[in-house]
């Protein structure tokens, strides 16, 4: 994805909201991922939910989810939009667990799955992070690090930008099949 014209820093690039959530604790609502209780969501029957799933890995809370929400079908078109890699011929829950494990954006208050954003190419120096719009139904907004050129790509991190380049370059590796050549990777390197 490119910008057409400059975009200045803290400028919102796009909002969407999520296709499926999941909080990172109870501390945050499982619906909407404000701080628990918020006012429109039941959070005492959500956390008896949530206790019932803990066995289930995260990947697999989102998938029943994504089902639960949209039905095997348009879930497993959904995810399979996001992707572009071929999904395999497992059953529909693992084949959306593989597409979750390449797309879900870990934020302070949870996991999320975007449309628009999955998109978004990797950076060790990304010009774009993601986050959560306070006070709204669950939106997330990509939002502009610094100011960016027109015509310039954008980028968000795939992985912890704190790691040095070795643990980085072997993590994006192993969960994204891909060696960064990022300016960042290319001067550390
Ligand atoms: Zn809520
Ligand atoms: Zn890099």
């Amino acid at each position: 994805m490119f910008t057409s014209g400059m975009v200045c820093q803290h400028a919102t690039v796009l909002t969407e909201s999520p296709l499926v959530l999941y909080p990172r604790s109870a501390q945050f609502c499982s619906e909407c991922l404000r701080t628990a209780p918020c006012n429109t969501h039941d959070s005492m029957r959500k956390r008896e939910e949530l206790e019932k799933e803990k066995h289930l890995s995260k990947y697999q809370r989102m998938a029943r989810r994504l089902i639960g929400a949209l039905g095997e079908e348009r879930a497993l078109e959904a995810v399979s939009e996001l992707c572009f890699v071929e999904l395999g011929k497992d059953d529909v829950e693992s084949r959306i667990i593989g597409a979750l494990h390449l797309n879900v954006f870990g934020l302070e208050q949870g996991s999320v799955l975007l449309q628009a954003c999955s998109l978004l190419n990797h950076s060790c120096e990304p010009n774009c992070f993601v986050e959560l719009i306070p006070d709204q139904e669950p939106m997330i907004r990509l939002v502009a690090s610094q100011e960016i050129p027109a015509m310039t790509e954008l980028t968000v991190a795939y992985v912890d930008l704190q790691l040095p380049f070795q643990e980085r370059s072997a993590y994006l590796e192993w969960a994204f099949g891909f060696k960064c050549q990022c300016p960042r990777c290319r001067r550390e390197s």
